[in-house]
């Protein structure tokens, strides 16, 4: 394979489904939602609106199931009741493979940004202890510093601006298809690692520039291409 990583200065890296396996726990945290209020919805759905803001998605489900809206004011307590049970549910799991992935990076010369929607603080104030070294301070992006969730590309061209780089100087590692459309609207060369159950084709379809299987597939790449196999 082509080096891909040739000229390119920054790596921006999703984190729910990359950095972390902890998908399933949203899944499980939404599911027990709409068991709640009894509408009819499978959880796995939820991977494709991966990456929209919480109250967006529970928009959608209840439009989906009921054909009605919900006030803005219920898919706010709806959305904190679901970050409530989370943050109960949730263990902050590493990506199996996302270790050796941030230090193949750190090897070719990318510094490391995070850029998330999420605010959730279990995961945000793990990354550091979990992934030593992985990120500097500072150089992170998350839903407290944007006003549009993805599939805007808002998140990553702030995290363009944050490296001072210019978006064909970045990559994206992204594991959903919104979050590879906010990342391609940003302009930047997007890698989709499918870590969770949605097809390939859904990636394909927005534009992703290289897929991979897996997340220690994708790092076994990344080491062989910068010369480290
Ligand atoms: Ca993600």
């Amino acid at each position: 394979m082509e080096n891909f990583l040739k000229n390119k200065k920054v790596a921006l890296i999703d984190m729910d489904g990359v950095i972390y396996d902890s998908m399933k726990y949203h899944v499980r945290a939404w599911q027990q939602i709409v068991d709640e209020l009894n509408i009819p919805f499978n959880a796995e759905e939820i991977y494709i609106y991966e990456g929209m803001v919480g109250t967006e998605i529970i928009d959608k489900i209840f439009r989906k199931a009921t054909g009605k809206e919900i006030t803005k004011e219920r898919a706010q307590e709806l959305y904190d009741r679901k970050s409530q049970l989370f943050r109960e549910i949730g263990h902050n799991d590493p990506m199996p493979g996302t270790a050796e992935m941030l230090k193949a990076l750190e090897r070719a010369g990318l510094r490391r940004i995070l850029v998330t929607g999420s605010a959730q603080k279990t995961l945000l104030n793990s990354i550091n202890s979990d992934f030593p070294g992985a990120f500097n301070p500072g150089d992170r992006i998350t839903a407290h510093d944007v006003t549009h969730g993805k599939p805007d590309p808002e998140p990553y061209l702030k995290g363009l601006a944050l490296a001072g780089v210019r978006a064909e100087e970045a990559v994206v590692i992204e594991n959903a298809p919104l979050g590879v459309r906010a990342a391609k609207g940003a302009g930047a060369f997007t890698i989709a690692v499918t870590t969770g159950p949605v097809p390939k084709e859904l990636f394909e379809k927005e534009g992703a520039d290289l897929i991979f299987p897996s997340m220690p597939e994708f790092a076994a790449v990344l080491d062989s291409i910068s010369g480290h196999d």
